[in-house]
């Protein structure tokens, strides 16, 4: 199969190797014999419809998602179409507050988003650093672990009801209090964890392809091939000990 990848703003949202999430999906992708195709999508730039298999944005500064915001916002109803439509979509970080209602930046001022995610978030004066271990909450991977890092100043408050990606075992998550990390929308997922965090999660790279596929070939999202991911697994164990050792989500 061919999935279609549709990557925002690639030269805007990269910190903290992002593209290594991309590298990952292409990997495991081949080694199942799918092939990606990868378009950017930047500003300015038609999203000529809305049938990507899989939509990727990535993190930034609050410089960076101030330039890209609002060609994000316009395209809100496309990203919504589409995932209620079956596509699977990963946001980080920058990308993952922007995915929501929107975002009050250090200099107070507003950037809004695309209003896919049930959340807003506002930059604090403290920023959230450090490794984060997070127990899965979705219903396919339940008690599943998800290792990364966050840096982050904004504080991401979702709204009642909303479905968090995990539960943070140790770190600040969403927003440092609610003990909850990320979001999940139909085959969407938003988090701060990077690092990047698939090298370090392929069952949750592979999750997030075995929905790409589903939305390409129309069937139910089906397992795929396990791998061998010996060093994925000591990647992820290291990431683990790191946030561990680092504790409790701090008061
Ligand atoms: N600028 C945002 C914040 O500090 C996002 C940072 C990031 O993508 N690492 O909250």
């Amino acid at each position: 199969m061919r999935i279609r990848v549709g990557h925002l703003y690639p030269e805007y949202l990269n910190i903290y190797a992002d593209r290594g999430n991309i590298a990952v999906f292409e990997r495991r992708a081949a080694a199942r014999g799918h092939e990606l195709a990868v378009e950017p999508i930047s500003l300015g730039s038609p999203l000529s419809d809305a049938s990507y298999d899989l939509f990727y944005v990535g993190g930034g500064q609050d410089r960076e998602q101030a330039m890209i915001a609002p060609d994000l916002a316009e395209r809100g109803d496309a990203i919504r179409t589409a995932v209620d439509g079956g596509s699977a979509l990963l946001a980080v970080c920058g990308g993952y507050q922007l995915l929501g209602r929107g975002y009050r930046g250090r200099d107070g001022s507003w950037m809004p988003g695309a209003a896919l995610f049930p959340h807003e978030t506002l930059a604090g004066e403290q920023r959230m650093i450090g490794d984060v271990l997070l127990e899965s909450a979705l219903p396919e991977a339940p008690h599943a672990t998800i290792a990364g890092f966050e840096n982050h100043a904004g504080r991401t408050l979702l709204d009642d009801g909303a479905a968090p990606l995990g539960r943070a075992v140790a770190g600040y998550g969403n927003d440092g209090t609610s003990g909850y990390e990320g979001v999940r929308v139909g085959r969407a997922i938003g988090t701060y964890l990077h690092g990047p965090l698939l090298p370090r999660n392929p069952w949750l790279a592979d999750l997030l392809l075995s929905w790409a596929l589903a939305h390409a070939t129309g069937a139910e999202p089906a397992p795929l091939e396990p791998l061998a991911d010996e060093l994925e697994r000591e990647a992820h164990d290291v990431a683990a000990g790191r946030a561990r050792a680092r504790g409790g989500r701090p008061a």
